[in-house]
């Protein structure tokens, strides 16, 4: 399973800042070590062009400059220099990646980062500059566009399970018949001004497992009924996790676990190809937002075997080891592997 980091560009912070960014590399180090699995590889940064499916030229050009008025800057979170442009735009560009591999045939592929829901297309805010969701969305149905030239746009369901609502998001799409926004978050959290989602879930304070997986049951059951999507991005937040300091919800690791079981087995049953980004995550333990994430990946291997085992059935003379993913070029291009 192919999964794209960004973490080596790393985003100057003054010391003390409250955002913990040493996860990202942490989680790399801990997949690498215990999941060979996960095939990792360097994100390449989005480009303009590629960003302006879902920014505004002014906003692009302000943060690529480093001309963004001090206000909207302290909105992001982060100072501004040319590392953090740069990890932003590789950030997006892992989830264009992991879109174009989970659609490619691997059925899912991951950002170690990404999530940034917070962004809205003139402007950045909660520790998000650009949308990852949203520019991946765009640009896969373009792709998909030119190759299929009947048969209306591709369809996409974005499942933001961050424990904060995907304003930003639900902002860009907010006329769009072709996306679907699904947003479960905590009802009393940031952003403390919604943004409506085409399905919002709102969850009290200390919501445990039982209580959110009823509210994610009923939330699939109403995307099905209303929405018939091509491709999935998945929004997998460890913030809700009991243990976070931000989250406000009491979800255990099992029920975080049964909680990206149940969308991934929800996009398998319908043959869904998902891609899926970490998104927050603020444990009082860092360790413990890592650990989630960990086990995020864990599930996940588990459905793109199946995803494999479905690609031999389909062609069983192919070679066992299906590919390495080219990162380069514009389009999904497969090499076969060294042994
Ligand atoms: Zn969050």
């Amino acid at each position: 399973m192919h999964a794209y980091y960004a973490d080596h560009f790393i985003l100057p912070l003054p010391s003390g800042h409250r955002f913990p960014m040493a996860k990202y590399g942490r989680l790399r180090e801990r997949l690498a070590a215990e999941w060979p699995q996960v095939r990792l590889g360097q994100a390449l940064p989005a480009s303009d062009g590629e960003l302006a499916l879902a920014h505004t030229p002014g906003y692009i050009g302000a943060i690529s400059q480093g001309t963004l008025d001090a206000s909207a800057q302290r909105e992001i979170g982060f100072p501004w220099s040319p590392a953090m442009c740069e990890r932003a735009r590789r950030s997006v560009g892992a989830t264009i990646q992991a879109c174009r591999a989970a659609m490619a045939g691997e059925g899912l592929a991951a950002n170690l980062a990404g999530g940034t829901h917070h962004a809205y297309a003139h402007k950045g805010s909660g520790f998000c500059v650009f949308n990852d969701a949203a520019v991946a969305t765009r640009l896969m149905q373009a792709e998909h566009a030119r190759h299929h030239r009947a048969g209306g746009p591709l369809r996409v369901a974005i499942i933001d399970l961050d424990v904060h609502q995907g304003n930003g998001t639900a902002s860009i799409f907010a006329t769009d018949d072709s996306v679907f926004t699904l947003s479960l978050h905590g009802a009393k959290n940031f952003p403390f001004r919604k943004e409506p989602s085409d399905l919002d879930v709102e969850l009290p304070d200390g919501c445990g497992d039982a209580e959110y997986m009823e509210a994610l049951e009923r939330a699939l059951d109403e995307l099905e009924r209303r929405f018939e999507p091509g491709l999935v991005i998945y929004l997998a937040g460890a913030d809700p996790h009991e243990g976070d300091r931000l989250g406000r919800l009491k979800l255990s690791f099992d029920g975080l676990e049964a909680r990206d079981r149940r969308v991934m087995d929800w996009a398998w049953q319908r043959r869904l190809p998902l891609a899926f980004a970490m998104a927050g995550g603020y444990g009082t333990d860092m360790e413990a937002t890592v650990q989630a994430q960990v086990n995020t990946y864990r599930v996940a291997l588990d459905y793109h075997a199946r995803w494999a085992a479905l690609a031999r059935r389909a062609a069983p003379d192919a070679p066992a080891v299906v590919a390495t993913w080219a990162t380069a070029g514009t389009g999904p291009r497969w090499q076969n592997a060294a042994p």
